[in-house]
């Protein structure tokens, strides 16, 4: 008779804590899954301010997982390597789908109980419907931590506390992040602010957007015309003056973003030498890559339709790709960079891995993703193997990238959706497989199909040895 390894205890039975559970079960371990949904806390039914049910992965808002096409979308990149790696999530995605025309959208209901079907009935699994508000006390040697974006506050202080001073967020405040390849360097240029060098050695680190005036005062005008997303009471973020989003500092009055982040001093416009821009907008290197810039100070609570537009006025991003546009939400995440290692164990307490949109990823699919590899990782700590982590040519191997070392030393780490620059890039072709020229507006796909042909056979190869 072989003897099972140790469970592992999943907290959290969202995406990620359910895909996790069934990664680890796929191996042969067992696992207990503490959900506090369902438990009670002095008396009172526990639940969150988003969550309906006490269903497992319930989708706490839209019933969609974006676009399913793997050959030019990096979340539909995503869906495709989580099939082959025998998700969980995507399978019972799959099996109650709507129609949604080139989305994976479903049946929230019957997703949500095809899930806690196949993990309440999994010989494996034992279910536990508490809250777990500390780790201090547990003698557990392989944890997941995947209790979301509303992780409960006793949790969160036990988090803070084994983390460390300003290693846990409430809320996110994220500028819009925009491709590199979209910015126009004939309008904008490169130049770091009185030419100072960093570390890094670079005194060109920054690209920068001039405006004069009157497009400075039609840019204030759309800014403080365009909607803005409402908060519901318990998502109130508090403003710090460090962060606040562009629009409240338009707000208070029409000159302080001139004094603020679009101040025009120490910067000189190569294009245009002998005239001084009235504003400067500066987009700071995102990633290790290069490949993706974020609007420095642009934080905001414009609704995503209209940020595309008012952006756009900025001279140099009239036709920019936004890999995320801004916004502020009531989000616990950690700065994983810093305090996750490769295998997203926290450094300072190895035995609890992390997953979900807890350690910085963003959205239903990239959470669940993050659940798949912890898992995985969890699974091989159980039977004494290691897992190295998936290429980074894959869509799995950039999401863990970017929360464990891809952002860059000094820059604020900000939740990421996937996308296709976090992953590295290749030369556009210009001839199809049959040797056809491509169109020039046409590379810019075919690029994309190029990257994710490459990024499944490398997932393939991860999975013939993972
Ligand atoms: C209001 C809101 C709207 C959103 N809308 C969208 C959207 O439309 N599309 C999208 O892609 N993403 C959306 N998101 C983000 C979405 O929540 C996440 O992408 C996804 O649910 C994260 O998965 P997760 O498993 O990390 O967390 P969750 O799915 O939230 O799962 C975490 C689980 O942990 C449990 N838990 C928390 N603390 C404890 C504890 N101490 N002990 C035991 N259990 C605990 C919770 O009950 C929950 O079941 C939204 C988030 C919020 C807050």
């Amino acid at each position: 008779m072989t003897t099972l390894p140790s469970p592992v205890h999943v907290i959290g039975g969202g995406l990620a804590g359910s895909e996790a559970c069934w990664q680890l079960v796929s191996a042969g371990v067992p696992v207990i899954l503490h959900e506090m949904r369902g438990g009670k806390r002095n008396g009172e039914s526990i639940t969150t301010n988003a969550h309906q049910t006490d269903g497992l992965a319930e989708l706490v808002c839209s019933n969609s997982f974006r676009s399913d096409d793997w050959q030019f979308n990096a979340v539909g990149l995503l869906h495709e390597e989580m099939r082959r790696a025998g998700s969980l999530i995507l399978a019972s995605a799959d099996k109650h789908q709507v129609p949604a025309g080139g989305a994976l959208a479903m049946d929230r209901d019957n997703f949500s109980a095809a899930v806690t079907e196949a993990l309440s009935n999994h010989p494996l699994v034992t279910i536990v419907r508490e809250e777990v508000t500390t780790l201090a006390d547990k003698d557990w040697e392989n944890i997941v931590v995947a209790t979301g974006p509303l992780t409960s506050e006793s949790l969160s202080q036990y988090v803070l506390d084994v983390s460390g001073e300003g290693q846990l967020s409430f809320f996110d405040a994220i500028a819009p992040i925009i491709h590199y390849e979209s910015i126009d360097m004939s309008k904008a240029w490169k130049q770091s602010r009185y030419d100072k060098e960093g570390p890094g050695g670079d005194a060109a680190a920054y690209i920068n957007c001039p405006m004069d005036k009157d497009q400075y005062e039609a840019f204030i005008d759309a800014l403080l015309a365009g909607p803005k997303a409402e908060f519901k009471d318990w998502e109130h973020v508090p403003y710090f003056d460090g962060c606040l989003p562009i629009e409240v500092m338009a707000e208070r009055g029409r000159e302080t973003l001139r004094y603020g982040p679009m101040k025009p001093v120490g910067l000189t416009n190569p294009h245009n030498p002998t005239v001084k821009a009235h504003a400067i907008i500066q987009l700071r290197q995102d990633n290790a890559l290069g490949t993706l810039y974020n609007m420095v100070g642009f934080q905001t609570k414009l609704k995503h339709g209209a940020q595309a537009d008012v952006f756009r006025m900025i001279p140099g991003l009239e036709n920019a790709q936004f890999a995320r546009l801004g916004g502020l939400h009531r989000n616990t995440f950690i700065q994983s960079p810093k305090i996750l290692d490769r295998e997203l164990r926290l450094k300072s307490h190895p035995a609890a891995r992390f997953a979900g949109q807890i350690t910085g990823v963003e959205g239903y699919v990239e959470s669940a993703a993050i659940g798949l590899l912890a898992g995985r990782f969890a699974a091989a700590q159980a039977l004494g193997k290691t897992l190295p982590a998936p290429p980074e040519t894959t869509a799995l191997g950039a999401l863990l990238n970017h929360i464990t070392i891809g952002h860059l030393e000094g820059g604020s780490f900000q939740p990421m959706n996937i996308n296709y620059g976090l992953l590295p890039q290749l030369e556009a072709p210009k001839v199809d497989e049959n040797g056809q020229k491509i169109p020039l507006k046409e590379r810019g796909r075919a690029k994309k199909r190029l990257m994710s042909l490459r990024a499944l056979q490398d997932l393939q190869d991860w999975l013939n040895i993972a």
